[in-house]
């Protein structure tokens, strides 16, 4: 097909960006070019961001060869994470903000040093071993966004433990079954978690998950933070108060010297295209890339307020509010609350109030404030801002420019950071200080990211193209395994195109060698022989003033094969109807083309997302075929409602 793409407007890196910037263009050619001419020596300077205990002599040790997969980083040298995150500030800084906490009511906030940091993870790793964990066990970590969160992971890493940490968001079940996937002894928890106004019974899903036998019989303890205060059910054998356990404990703990291959942690991924995999962080590489990709994609600047909203239950929560900045000695933002309360001027206010200069966040907020309309954002003043972000998605050009031109004021970057769980860290962002920013595209691989698009018979594109999206070397943040399960780590990434990782993603390369990720492999629609991404007719859609959101899936179709089948959010305050429908429709095939014909729109009123915000296509997919009685795992589903609503509207046609 020929394919349409409309010519992006393009924003030259600012003037006065460049001239401060970490990295400007001619840093990124030379590091670009280290990279690919003398591969250890650069390798080197990124694992040189780490304090190690004692160094390595060795680099890299990577075969993506299903027979003998494995990859080794920097693995004769032995550090401790949390040491690098906390100890090592302590001279330097330790007076200086490591974590500004900022509550779900905005009366509350805390400021903790990085010697204060240092007294509560020291103390929290010794409550933790009086309980018996020790180096190698694995910790679930079902936690609010409160300071102990970060807090028990720091710990955790300071001892060797291995943490898990699970959305405080997910159901009891889903909680189950990730102890007992990774075989946890000890579970930290809140009494309660307050999110928009609203507490979330952590404790009491804790022992719902905990009633489950399986689970229960690898739990020893559950230790739980006290936090809003509120009654809850004990079980004196098994549940122990941080508060209480904290009393018998002193500040001293020596960090625990680990191996850089030791595990870090173990997360699960969101879950948007099936079962969620128990992906396996190591520590040395992992913490490296962290460190190395947070200071330069947001051109992290000594004494800069950074704030990524994510929540610690997803990687970029890991990655960019704990281990990233800390290792960076910066001052990390973390906010208890969600984007509309009290209102939806909230993000902003924080903004002004703790004066952020750093903004991270996913398009799922960005489209949901749109939404909403300019006004709440533009009574706060911003000035402090700088550098903005997003993760997750892509994020439509729509949204794009609404975020660079209201929330930026016009004035600021976009790194559009296209990474996951997987990958550790960032793998194709801009740098503010050296790349001229496309709408909608996460622009160029970092240096020593060897990315490639292949077709389905796994021969690599040159040029402008459109592929399937893979890497093909390692890098240091890169996932060891699924935990308990190497083979499915090989079939997963490493089967489909031999000797490389296959992401899962879509993307297209243009002219200028930019790259815009075009969504999942899994949910191109092939119409009539033609590939259509459903990130492009998305778009298309969203540009519309009346669309909010929208999501597109394939259906089977007697004669184009596949037919396009569009689920559309409206703006507040708009009605789908007949005419409005067939505009629409209209309007698609004029921004992509004729193939990009819509064949049935449905409205909706709410789309299904993962409880970190993303669209679920495969659910979709299946109402779409009417095949609503095989949804799959829907465990990580956020609102169950919303996909009766559909189903619901879904037989009426
Ligand atoms: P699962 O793997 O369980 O289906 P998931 O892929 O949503 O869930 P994550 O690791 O949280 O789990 O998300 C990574 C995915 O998010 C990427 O593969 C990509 O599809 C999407 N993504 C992340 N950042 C971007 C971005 N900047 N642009 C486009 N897509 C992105
Ligand atoms: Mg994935």
């Amino acid at each position: 097909m020929a394919e349409h793409h409309p010519q992006a407007q393009v924003h030259p890196v600012p003037d006065k960006i460049a001239k401060s910037a970490r990295v400007d263009r001619e840093r990124f050619e030379e590091l670009t070019r280290e990279a690919l001419e003398n591969e250890d020596a650069f390798w080197n300077r990124i694992g040189q961001r780490v304090e190690w205990i004692k160094p390595y002599s060795r680099i890299k040790d990577v075969n993506f060869d299903l027979d003998d997969l494995h990859i080794r980083w920097f693995d004769d040298g032995t550090l401790n994470v949390c040491a690098n995150c906390v100890d090592r500030h302590l001279d330097a800084r330790g007076d200086q903000v490591a974590i500004l906490w900022e509550g779900d009511d905005p009366e509350r906030d805390e400021k903790i040093t990085y010697r204060q940091l240092h007294d509560r993870v020291c103390r929290f790793a010794n409550v933790l071993k009086r309980l018996g964990v020790g180096k190698g066990d694995r910790v679930t970590l079902y936690m609010p966004m409160i300071p102990e969160a970060a807090v028990a992971m720091l710990a955790c890493a300071r001892i060797g433990a291995i943490h898990s940490v699970v959305f405080g968001g997910f159901s009891p079940d889903a909680l189950a079954g990730r102890i007992i996937d990774c075989d946890s002894k000890c579970v930290i928890t809140a009494d309660e978690g307050m999110r928009g106004g609203k507490a979330t019974p952590l404790k009491k899903n804790v022992d719902r998950a905990l009633s489950n036998e399986d689970a229960a019989d690898r739990v020893d303890s559950v230790l739980v933070v006290r936090n809003t205060g509120n009654d809850i059910d004990w079980d004196a054998d098994r549940d122990h108060w941080l508060h209480e356990a904290l009393e018998h404990v002193d500040a001293d703990c020596e960090p625990e010297e680990m191996n850089a291959e030791d595990p870090l942690f173990i997360l699960y991924t969101s879950g948007s295209t099936g079962k969620p995999k128990g992906v396996l962080h190591t520590s040395g590489g992992y913490l490296a890339w962290a460190s190395w990709t947070h200071e330069i994609v947001f051109d992290y600047q000594e004494g800069e307020i950074y704030w990524c909203t994510a929540d610690v239950g997803w990687v970029t929560g890991h990655s960019y509010i704990v281990y990233g900045p800390l290792a960076n000695g910066a001052t990390t933002l973390m906010f208890e609350g969600v984007p509309n309360y009290p209102d939806n001027s909230r993000f902003w206010q924080v903004v002004d109030k703790h004066q952020v200069n750093i903004f991270y966040t996913a398009p799922t907020a960005i489209r949901a404030l749109m939404r909403g309309g300019d006004e709440p954002v533009r009574k706060t003043s911003r000035e402090s801002l700088r550098i903005l972000g997003t993760v997750g998605e892509p994020i439509n050009p729509e949204a794009w420019e609404w975020y660079y031109n209201v929330v930026g004021d016009g004035r600021c970057p976009i790194a559009d950071t296209w990474w996951q769980t997987e990958t550790g860290g960032i793998l194709i962002s801009p740098l503010p200080g050296a790349t001229d920013l496309k709408p909608g595209s996460a622009t160029k691989p970092l240096p020593g990211i060897k990315a490639a698009l292949l077709d389905a018979d796994g021969k690599e594109l040159e040029g402008a193209t459109s592929g399937n999206l893979v890497l093909t070397d390692s890098w240091p943040g890169q996932m060891r395994t699924v935990y308990g399960d190497h083979k499915r780590f090989g079939e997963t990434y490493f089967a489909a195109y031999k000797g490389r990782y296959f992401t899962g993603d879509g993307a297209r390369r243009d002219e200028d060698g930019y790259y815009w990720i075009t969504g999942r492999v899994d949910d191109v629609i092939n119409v009539s022989g033609h590939r259509l991404g459903t990130a492009e007719v998305e778009s298309a859609l969203v540009a519309h003033s009346a669309v909010a959101e929208a999501a597109v899936v394939g259906f089977p179709h007697d004669i184009k094969g596949q037919g396009v089948y569009a689920y559309v959010t409206l703006m507040a305050g708009r009605e789908g109807d007949e005419k409005l429908a067939e505009e629409l429709i209209q309007w698609v095939r004029e921004e992509i083309g004729p193939i990009a014909t819509i064949d049935h729109l449905q409205w909706a009123p709410g789309l299904p997302k993962t409880r970190s915000g993303k669209i679920m296509r495969r659910i979709l997919r299946k109402i779409a075929a009417n095949e609503h009685d095989q949804l799959g795992d829907t465990s990580t589903l956020a609102d169950p409602e919303v996909v009766e609503n559909l189903i619901e509207n879904r037989r009426q046609v």
